[in-house]
């Protein structure tokens, strides 16, 4: 099942769609309190789908790919390497990804999002995937430069419009056995399984969770294979994840 959140009119509401279906199920209420159908449908077509999730933080796996650490002539770490994006970072799909004057080197990072679906701390990896709603695709848009003289990446990774979501959550997936693949311009540009992660995303759920808890709504980004590079202003950037869609945003300058 596909959840989305969207605009209709003047209201936003949450929904859900079965797998074939184009007809949205609109929902009472978030995700996360098992919300009741509200009997409406609308649907995809005329509605505009919004970052399917309001995370309050998003926790981020650096290096989680060998052959992307390669690529900077880095090898994977012995314990997940963890950064933050916060709330702000989000945007939707069809959103426009800014380049920011100060950098010169904006990159893009296709990569699976997992979203929580309950609170989270203290979770063994064997009872992860309970705490799991579903997952989405995520670009985690890098100021490439800055992230090599700043310490901390609080500004490479943390800016507004770095983190585009969507286009929804996905409930039905493998995320052991699943294809990422970015595209620039409709050119393949990266592509992996996340079988490659060297931290599956049960593993992630313990490491984390172990010092911080995880709200309904987080999100967690997994992580990026090789073949990053740069945009530019018109680019237009997709990130696939193979059994949940295509998140598609433009590059403005
Ligand atoms: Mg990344």
């Amino acid at each position: 099942m596909r959840l989305v959140r969207f605009r209709h009119g003047d209201r936003i509401a949450t929904g859900a769609v079965d797998a074939g279906s184009d007809e949205v199920r609109v929902l009472r209420g978030t995700f996360f309190e098992d919300p009741l159908p509200t009997g409406d449908t609308v649907a995809l077509g005329d509605i505009l789908l919004l970052a399917p999730v309001l995370p309050s933080k998003l926790v981020c796996v650096g290096k989680n790919y060998a052959a992307h650490a390669a690529e900077f002539g880095m090898r994977v770490p012995e314990e997940p390497l963890l950064f933050l994006k916060p709330s702000t970072a989000v945007i939707g799909p069809g959103d426009p990804i800014r380049l920011l004057p100060i950098s010169r080197r904006v990159d893009y990072e296709g990569e699976l999002a997992v979203v929580i679906g309950r609170l989270a701390r203290g979770v063994r990896a064997e009872e992860a995937f309970k705490y799991i709603l579903g997952y989405t695709c995520a670009n985690d848009v890098t100021l490439r430069d800055l992230q090599k003289t700043d310490d901390q990446w609080a500004r490479a990774k943390g800016f507004d419009g770095s983190a585009p979501l969507g286009p929804w959550i996905e409930t039905d997936l493998d995320p052991n056995d699943a294809i990422v693949r970015t595209r620039l311009n409709g050119e393949i540009r990266q592509q992996a399984s996340t079988s490659e992660m060297v931290f599956g995303v049960a593993t992630l759920i313990e490491y984390i969770t172990v010092f911080m808890t995880l709200l309904p709504g987080d999100v967690l980004l997994t992580g990026t294979p090789e073949g990053v590079g740069t945009l530019s202003d018109g680019d237009v950037v997709e990130v696939e994840v193979e059994g949940v869609g295509v998140l598609q945003n433009g590059v403005r300058a």
